[in-house]
């Protein structure tokens, strides 16, 4: 079974300064770094390195090709991944002395995204074929739709969070994987088990992963309910935690493992990613998840 990523590519540009710039100030940064990232190019990555056959669909400007190579060399295909006129998506962020940071984030080519483009992509795919989506690239509504018609399985990972989602037909998703804040963007309520409770109302059939942070996460679906506490490491950097556990979460389900296995490798395997810096370079590849003792 294959796995479509339609998703979010960004150059994270970062830069270490003394204090966040000011209005009308000009600062000299000390060190620049060029990272690869966006929650799209983690979550296939994180997929790739499960062990999941991932294709990557996405759009990226002409100084973007570190982006698609990126996401090659964890061994996803990239042949849906295009390259327009203008800019990749973007982040310029600075990190001052306290390791606090301040993002500005450019959409670029991530909003690009056209119908015809689209269609395209969504033609390569077959019924029972699985797609994911996050909400960092523009007509998730039509994407949805197309997916949906063409009889794929939509996980939708709606985050971050915005109005953009609102007119997204949720009753077409088979699976919301989504931390707490999102959970309660979603629902109006905040308890983990209120948020639950509510998911399965509102979209009778839905399953449900919800991760709580340090408290670990749950999966929810008709039939059962099943807990995983978090593996306990010294904690690096939680940049990217989210998006390995989405990816090791598809991946083990796909391999066809038990829901309980896939939130114990998923939380193993981003239990491993935040020990150390970094998103995308943190996380692991299967092998190392799978005989590492915690
Ligand atoms: P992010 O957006 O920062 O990538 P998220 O908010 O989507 O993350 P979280 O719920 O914070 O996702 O974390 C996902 C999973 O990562 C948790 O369910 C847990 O298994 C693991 N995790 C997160 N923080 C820690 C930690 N400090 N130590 C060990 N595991 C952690």
């Amino acid at each position: 079974m294959k796995i479509l990523n339609f998703g979010s590519l960004n150059l994270d540009y970062v830069y270490a300064v003394d204090h966040m710039v000011q209005p009308g100030e000009t600062l000299a940064a000390s060190t620049m770094e060029t990272y690869c990232g966006g929650k799209g190019l983690n979550q296939s990555i994180a997929l790739a390195r499960a062990g999941a056959e991932v294709y990557h669909a996405g759009l990226i400007g002409e100084e973007g090709e570190i982006l698609r190579k990126a996401v090659a060399d964890s061994g996803a295909d990239t042949s849906c991944i295009e390259t327009i006129a203008g800019k990749s998506g973007h982040t310029i962020i600075q990190v001052d002395q306290n390791g606090q940071n301040c993002i500005l984030l450019y959409g670029g080519a991530n909003r690009s995204v056209t119908r015809e483009f689209v269609d395209r992509v969504i033609s390569k795919f077959e019924r029972g074929d699985i797609l994911l989506l996050q909400n960092e690239i523009n007509e998730l509504s039509y994407i949805i739709d197309k997916a949906y018609e063409r009889g794929l399985e939509i996980i939708l990972n709606p985050s971050p969070y915005d109005q953009n989602l609102e007119g997204c037909d949720f009753g077409k998703i088979s699976m919301f994987l989504l931390n707490e804040i999102e959970g309660e963007q979603i629902t109006g309520v905040c308890k983990p088990e209120e948020i639950l409770d509510e998911l399965k109302e509102r979209f009778p059939g839905v399953k449900v992963v919800l991760t709580l942070g340090g408290q670990g996460a749950v999966y929810q679906d008709q039939e059962r309910c099943c807990r995983q506490g978090i593996y306990q490491v010294e904690a690096v950097d939680t940049t990217g935690a989210g998006d390995t556990f989405t990816g090791y979460f598809i991946a083990s389900m796909l391999q066809g493992k038990e829901p309980q296995q896939c939130l114990t490798l998923a939380a193993k395997a981003s239990a491993i990613a935040v020990s150390r810096a970094g998103a995308a370079p943190s996380i692991p590849e299967r092998e190392e998840v799978l005989h590492t003792d915690l």
